[in-house]
């Protein structure tokens, strides 16, 4: 049975057009996820692409060869870009420029007025590069990513290595070659794409909305003010770590940090101005401790740190530390950085209760205020 190309080709591009509608609407415009948008836009340049190649036999194919070309390998890099997007990397500029510059190059110099395949093997190189890198950045991302995490990577993968067998039987035999003409050839090459875009755009749409409800995640988790955890995704995250049997992370120290007098930091500079502090101290909280240490801010002008591995004079160190950081931080409009007091318990492998444990850091803060406030103090009870 031979399948005629220019057939196919048309129904790609019908089907590409009603995915992009679908996906524009269904997807992007409800989830605005990066992922989805990415898509869209690799869908119209391999619409655009494809309806570029219909006009190969004619006059304009001296252009529009060249510029299919170009356009499909855009869409390569989209789905590349968006592939980077969920783990919220940008695309390196040059391959938005760059991969499509040398295949646009490559088609030039290479007869596209009378060949249809001008610049092939640089076109067949970088659809096979951009599709794996695709690829590899889902075959990345954490295995609790997405339920369609495997099945989209080895699409992509499956793809990319269709493309690299088109790229050796192109090279190796050339165009007219009996292996690319029959099995690589631009009707299976359409079918084949027309199997896989079905495919990914069923799972992008799962994929858009869980990148979407991620970030809501990390908005609901952290604090709007100083950026740090709230309280609510602290203590979550606290209990997580105590539950954790590592015997590493299996003890270690809280430290419940308070600004002193700040009420009169508010009173004489202004709300705005204390608001600067907050940020300034949380700015040193997160400087000092490590990024896998828990920071969050647990109420007003109250924060909380979970160091673990940390022995009580680690803490008292980055107490200490973080203080510093804070004192010198530049001053705003001559207003001085509050001091801090800070409060330290202990836990170890046999705590569970966080609450038992900040309520016991808290004890030692109200005696580090009591002394004379600036100080830490520390529990002397295992919790
Ligand atoms: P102490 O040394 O005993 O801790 O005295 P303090 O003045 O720091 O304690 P107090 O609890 O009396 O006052 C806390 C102040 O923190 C009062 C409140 O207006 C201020 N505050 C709480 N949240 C914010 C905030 O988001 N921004 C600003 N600018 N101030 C805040
Ligand atoms: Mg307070
Ligand atoms: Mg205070």
């Amino acid at each position: 049975m031979a399948l005629d190309t220019v057939t196919l080709r048309i129904a790609f591009g019908l089907m590409a057009l009603v995915l992009v509608f679908l996906f524009y609407f269904s997807a992007y415009r409800v989830t605005r996820s990066p992922y989805s948008g990415w898509w869209c836009l690799a869908l119209i340049f391999f619409l655009t692409g494809a309806a570029c190649f219909l006009l190969d036999g004619t006059v304009h194919q001296v252009w529009a060869n060249p510029a299919g070309n170009v356009l499909l390998v855009h869409g390569g890099v989209a789905v590349w870009a968006g592939a980077r997007s969920l783990r919220t990397v940008h695309p390196p500029k040059w391959a938005f420029t760059g991969i499509p510059l040398v295949t646009l190059i490559a088609s030039v110099l290479d007869n596209p007025a009378t060949n249809t395949w001008s610049g092939g093997p640089v076109f067949l190189a970088a659809m096979g590069i951009t599709i794996g890198l695709a690829a590899r950045e889902l075959w990345r991302l954490e295995p609790g990513y997405s339920r369609v995490r495997i099945p989209m990577a080895v699409s992509a993968g499956g793809l990319a290595v269709f493309y690299l067998f088109r790229w050796l039987a192109f090279v190796l035999e050339g165009q007219d070659g009996p292996t690319f003409t029959t099995v690589f050839g631009s009707a299976v090459t359409t079918l084949v794409t027309m199997v896989l875009l079905v495919v990914v755009s069923f799972s992008m749409a799962a994929l858009s909305s869980e990148q979407q409800t991620r970030a809501l995640r990390v908005v609901a988790s952290r604090d709007d003010l100083t950026g740090l955890l709230n309280r609510k995704a602290f203590l979550d995250l606290a209990a997580e770590q105590l539950a954790d049997h590592d015997v590493a992370k299996g003890s270690g120290a809280l430290i419940l940090a308070d600004l002193d007098h700040f009420k009169a930091v508010n009173d004489t500079h202004g709300h705005a101005a204390g608001d600067v502090a907050l940020q300034s101290f949380a700015g040193a909280c997160t400087a000092t401790v490590r990024s896998t240490d828990l920071v969050g801010r647990y109420g007003g002008e109250e924060f909380v740190l979970l160091v673990p591995g940390s022995s009580p004079e680690r803490a008292e160190d980055i107490a200490e530390e973080i203080s510093r950081r804070l004192a010198s931080a530049p001053p705003l409009n001559g207003m001085e950085m509050p001091t801090v007091s800070y409060g330290i318990s202990m836990y170890d492998s046999r705590t569970r209760n966080v609450e038992e444990l900040i309520a016991s850091a808290d004890a030692a803060l109200y005696v580090a205020k009591s002394l004379g406030r600036n100080r830490t103090a520390r529990s002397d009870r295992m919790m």
